[in-house]
């Protein structure tokens, strides 16, 4: 399987990184072994002194299609959840300077952590959710999909021209505005709705 994340989807997250609203979507990858699941625990990696978190919402495929229609998209995935998008800042800025691939600010270990899912099907309009990050009980991020620059509908379509989508793949959706740092200790606790789906603990 294979994570595609979403850059720049929330125009307040695009202002707050100084960076313009696009006129199309933005992605990148993760490799499998980003991601961490039930509650597992995400390990502060030594090569990095500022990791933030992107709270995110994030779709799972379901099944496998290329060129896929926008109105067709939304049966392509049938469960949701919320996940971080886990970025060590100081070296993106530094490939950022370079003119580099963001891969080792993006990709590495464990950086893609995401909540059980549920189905889409318990959203009335899952371009209208709201979701949250919590972290020791303090919330610190929170976003709605009516807010998303470009649809998850509209992301399917796009992504799909290029990579062929497969049956649990993960697409995370782009963070809103509110990122920042974690520090070893932190309890992070993701909610949909109110609903708490996800929970890691930075070691
Ligand atoms: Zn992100």
């Amino acid at each position: 399987m294979k994570i595609i994340c979403i850059g720049r989807n929330y125009s307040e997250h695009a202002k707050e990184m100084k960076a313009e609203t696009p006129s199309e979507p933005v992605f990148f990858m993760k490799p499998e072994t980003a991601l961490i699941k039930n509650g597992a625990p995400f390990y502060y990696p030594q090569f990095s002194k500022e990791v933030h978190y992107e709270t995110e919402i994030v779709l799972r495929i379901s099944k496998n299609g290329k060129n896929i229609e926008k109105k067709f998209a939304h049966s392509y995935y049938n469960e949701v959840t919320v996940g971080i998008d886990f970025t060590a800042r100081d070296l993106q800025a530094q490939c950022k300077t370079k003119g580099l691939p963001w891969e080792m600010a993006k990709a590495f270990d464990g950086s893609a952590p995401i909540g059980g899912m549920v189905t889409v099907a318990r959203y009335k309009n899952l371009q209208n959710i709201e979701f949250r990050l919590d972290i020791n009980g303090k919330t610190v991020q929170q976003g709605n999909t009516k807010d998303m620059i470009f649809t998850c509908d509209t992301l399917i379509e796009y992504v799909s021209k290029f990579v062929t989508l497969k049956t649990g793949d993960l697409l995370f959706t782009g963070t809103p505005a509110g990122v920042g740092a974690v520090s070893i200790g932190d309890k992070l606790e993701g909610y949909i709705e109110g609903v708490k789906l996800f929970e890691c603990e930075i070691k």
